[in-house]
């Protein structure tokens, strides 16, 4: 298992509804976390190359396996840093919903409907994005406020992203 970059198709593709949540899908997130480690927060399965509607993230308090996820409702606005495991060396301010209302089936594929705020609401917006083929890239605004690191190998591939949207402006 290894972490697909943008320019990969199936960051682009929506992912499949989970039908079930079987102990292999389980199994499979939970060996995300690997990847994940030690500089993400979140990691969502198209970003592994698997299409299908889960992510997991960790914000300091444990591992959280969200699958089908539904963003009910959105509060508030701010912006923060975002950067992405998939487009390595890249950041941005990106405005996000500071409070959410999520409805998800976790690990047993009971369906739970939960409230987060902050930085737990701008990880999960950042990971639901990612299921509907959307990166954060795509939600800057100011073209002159991402930071490239230099070394960045996917430089191209983001500057090719960049210029496709400017065109459909
Ligand atoms: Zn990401």
């Amino acid at each position: 298992m290894k972490i697909v970059m943008i320019g990969n198709p199936v960051l682009r593709k929506k992912a499949r509804t989970v039908h079930k949540v079987t102990s292999e899908l389980v199994e499979f997130a939970d060996s995300m976390e690997a990847l994940m480690h030690p500089t993400g927060v979140g990691l969502a399965a198209p970003q592994v190359g698997r299409s299908e509607a889960f992510f997991i993230y960790d914000v300091g308090d444990g591992l959280r396996l969200v699958i089908n996820p539904q963003i009910l409702e959105r509060k508030g606005a701010a912006s923060g840093e975002e950067g992405c495991l998939s487009v390595p060396g890249v950041w941005a301010p990106i405005e996000r919903a500071t409070e959410i209302t999520l409805s998800f089936l976790d690990r047993s594929g009971h369906r739970r409907v939960r409230k987060y705020a902050d930085f737990e609401a701008r990880v999960i917006q950042h990971e639901y994005d990612h299921l509907q083929g959307v990166l954060f890239v795509d939600r800057i605004t100011d073209a002159a406020t991402i930071s490239v690191q230099e070394d960045s190998p996917v430089a191209e591939a983001l500057a090719q992203t960049v210029e496709t949207r400017e065109r459909q402006l």
